[in-house]
C-alpha cells in the first residue's frame, strides 16, 4: 500500500526509501524490518540526552494523568511556572520574561514581533531587521524572510520582507563583516539584529569566533539595535556550553530556544526577553498587549518534559558528558580531517563537520548528499549531509563504539566516492 504522508524536505519523485521507525532508545533508532540505525544527527538536532530518556518519558506520563492541555491566555499551570523559574536560574540574568510557543520558527516569529512591538510602543520608526549572510531561522514566512534566500524559498521570495544583511564573518574577513554591520546599524532604522551564535547550522555548519559575536553585540548596543540570539540549535550544550552566547560573554536582549528544550522529546519553544521589552508592552490599555498566541501555548505535557530536561541538567553530569564527546569528536576529526578528500575540518563543541571535495556544484543540491545518505543508511547510520558537508552532531549519550562506527563509515565513504 502506498503512503499518503507528504514528508518535509523530501522529493517524493525520487522514490527514495523511507524507513519505518518503530522505537528508539539512546542513540539508536529501530525500524519495523528489524534493522537499527545510529542517530548521528540527533534526529535533526533535537535529541540531547538520547531517545526515550526514562526521566523525560516518566515526566510526560505523570503529567498525562493530571492535565493534558489548557488555555494559557490569562491562565497558568504548574509545569509552565516550573519551566519559567528553571530557565531564569540558568539563562542570562537580564532575560526576565519567558514566552512559550511550539517550535523554533514560532520562537523566532515571537522574537521579531517583540522587537518590532518594542519600537512601536516607544513611537520610534525602526522597522528594519538585520541578519547575517547564510543564516537560517525557520520555514514560516517571517522566519524565511530573515534567513538566507535560495532554492529553499525561491517560490515565496516576492512575499518575503526586506532585511539588511551583514556578510558572514569568515576567518580573516571578520573586520570587514563587522564594519558592514556597523554601517547598517548607523542608519538608525534597524529594530533588531537576529543571529545564530557561533554556528550557522542549516547554512552549512559554518563557524565563527566568540570574539566576533561579542563585537557584534557591542555594535548593536552602541546603536540601540536589539540583539536577538537564535539558540534554537546551538542551545542546550551543542557548542560545548549551555548557550553559545556564554563563550562570548554575551547576554542577548531576546533569546530563542527550542529543539533541546525538552531534551528533544516533544515540541516546545520559548522566547526569553529582557524587562525593557516586557515593559514596552505593559500598560492598562488592552490595545498595547502583546498580540501573539498559539492554541497549544505552553502545553502541559511538553512543559513537563522541559521541566524534566532542566532537572537532568541540574542533577546529572551533562556538562562532563559534553566535554567527553567534544574531545572524542576532536580526535576523530584529527584522524580523518587530513585525508586529501576532505576540506575545512572544523569543530565547535559536540559538532564536527568537514567538506567532501566534490566534482559537483557544491551547495545543498549537490548530488553527493543523497548518495552519501544512502551509503550511510546501508551501514546502519543516520547522517544527512548538507550538500557536500558531512557533519556529526550526536546525542550526548552516544557510546564510544557507536561514535567509532559513525566515523569509520565516513572514512569509508571518502574512499568510495
Ligand atoms: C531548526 C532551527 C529553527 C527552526 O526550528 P523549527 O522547530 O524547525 O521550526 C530556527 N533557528 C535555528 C537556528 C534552527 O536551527
Amino acid at each position: 500500500m502506498t503512503s499518503s504522508v507528504w514528508h518535509p524536505f523530501t522529493q517524493h519523485g525520487l522514490r527514495e526509501p523511507i524507513p519505518l521507525v518503530e522505537r528508539a532508545e539512546g542513540a539508536v533508532l529501530h525500524t519495523a524490518d528489524g534493522k537499527s540505525y545510529i542517530d548521528a544527527i540527533s534526529s535533526w538536532w533535537v535529541t540531547t540526552h538520547g531517545h526515550c530518556n526514562p526521566k523525560i518519558m516518566a515526566a510526560i506520563a505523570e503529567q498525562a494523568g493530571k492535565l493534558d492541555q489548557m488555555i494559557f491566555a490569562g491562565w497558568t499551570h504548574e509545569p509552565a511556572e516550573a519551566v519559567a523559574a528553571g530557565l531564569r536560574e540558568i539563562m542570562p540574568q537580564n532575560l526576565t520574561r519567558v514566552f512559550f510557543s511550539d517550535s523554533g520558527s514560532t520562537a523566532v516569529e515571537v522574537a521579531l514581533k517583540m522587537a518590532l512591538g518594542y519600537w512601536h510602543a516607544r513611537g520610534e520608526a525602526r522597522h528594519r531587521i538585520v541578519v547575517m549572510e547564510h543564516s537560517y531561522h525557520g520555514d514560516t514566512i517571517g522566519a524565511m524572510s530573515v534567513g538566507a534566500r535560495g532554492v529553499f524559498n525561491q517560490a515565496y521570495e516576492p512575499l518575503l520582507f526586506d532585511v539588511a544583511t551583514m556578510p558572514f564573518p569568515a576567518a580573516g574577513a571578520e573586520q570587514a563583516a563587522l564594519d558592514a554591520l556597523e554601517a547598517i546599524c548607523r542608519k538608525g532604522d534597524a529594530a533588531a539584529f537576529i543571529v545564530e551564535p557561533l554556528v550557522l547550522g542549516a547554512g552549512g555548519m559554518l563557524f565563527y569566533a566568540p570574539e566576533t559575536l561579542a563585537r557584534m553585540q557591542e555594535i548593536c548596543t552602541q546603536h540601540d539595535v536589539l540583539f536577538i540570539a537564535d539558540e534554537v540549535m546551538t542551545g542546550w550544550g551543542r557548542t560545548g556550553t549551555l548557550l553559545a552566547c556564554e563563550q562570548a560573554g554575551v547576554s542577548p536582549d531576546i533569546l530563542c530556544l527550542s529543539k533541546g528544550l525538552t531534551g528533544g522529546a516533544v515540541p516546545l519553544a520559548v522566547t526569553m526577553a529582557n524587562e525593557a521589552i516586557f515593559e514596552a508592552h505593559w500598560s492598562t490599555d488592552r490595545a498595547k498587549m502583546f498580540f501573539h498566541s498559539s492554541s497549544y501555548t505552553a502545553n502541559p505535557l511538553a512543559c513537563a518534559a522541559a521541566r524534566a530536561n532542566l532537572e537532568i541538567w541540574r542533577e546529572e553530569p551533562v556538562r562532563e558528558r559534553i566535554a567527553v564527546l567534544a574531545k572524542r569528536q576532536a580526535q576523530w576529526l584529527d584522524k580523518l580531517g587530513s585525508f586529501c578528500h576532505f576540506d575545512n575540518a572544523r569543530q565547535c563543541g559536540t559538532i564536527a563537520a568537514l567538506d567532501l571535495k566534490t566534482s559537483g556544484e557544491g551547495g545543498y543540491l549537490d548530488t553527493l548528499a543523497p548518495d552519501l545518505m544512502a551509503f550511510f543508511r546501508e551501514r546502519g547510520i543516520l547522517l544527512r549531509p548538507l550538500g557536500n558537508t558531512v557533519y556529526v552532531m550526536p546525542p550526548y549519550c552516544i557510546g564510544e563504539d557507536q561514535l567509532a562506527d559513525v566515523w569509520n563509515a565516513i572514512g569509508e565513504a571518502v574512499i568510495s566516492f
